[in-house]
């Protein structure tokens, strides 16, 4: 995992979730894992130990709770969610000095647990961070000091770093180059 894209605490989970959805570069065809990963309990606890591995019946759920979080990346106060926080109420409570207040889901499916992670997010000021690279869609932290990351892994400077921001200038300085345009 490439630490110049983590997000902290559990929102790296969230993250996670998020990038069940794929566009891989070698097909450029979207991919899913989601519906697959829900079927298998080791491979779920491994890619996301903090959330309850859902009823195979909730699939449709977490599938649009998906797409209305990738709608809502980089947003600081998405309106986009507010359906959400009403169908999966949060509790607030008060934590300790470190962590004033915590976000607790209203119980233990795992679109209650995410939309917690969420809200923790939201109030944090770190959803906002969350981004999706305009290329190749993978889900980032922007941990840049005014939020101007856009590509996913702009010099590919980790193993796993796609360097899409890289691909995409070549491509435009080669249409630059092509006669006649
Ligand atoms: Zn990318």
């Amino acid at each position: 995992m490439s630490g110049t894209s983590s997000a902290p605490g559990t929102l790296e989970q969230v993250r996670a979730f998020l990038n069940t959805w794929r566009l891989p570069h070698e097909t450029r065809t979207p991919a899913d894992d989601l519906p697959a990963l829900i079927t298998r309990a080791a491979d779920w606890r491994a890619a996301l130990p903090d959330i309850p591995r859902p009823h195979p019946r909730d699939l449709d759920e977490l599938l649009t709770l998906r797409a209305d979080l990738r709608a809502a990346l980089g947003r600081t106060a998405p309106a986009g969610l507010r359906e959400w926080f009403e169908r999966r109420p949060v509790q607030v409570t008060v934590g300790d000095e470190a962590q004033p207040l915590c976000y607790r889901p209203g119980d233990d499916c795992a679109a209650a647990v995410i939309v917690a992670m969420v809200a923790a997010a939201l109030a944090e000021g770190q959803w906002a961070r969350l981004k999706s690279c305009p290329d190749c869609r993978n889900v980032f932290y922007d941990h840049s000091r005014n939020r101007s990351r856009t590509w996913c892994s702009m010099y590919a400077e980790t193993p796993d770093g796609r360097a899409c921001g890289s691909i995409s200038k070549v491509r435009a300085y080669r249409k630059r180059q092509r006669p006649g345009r």
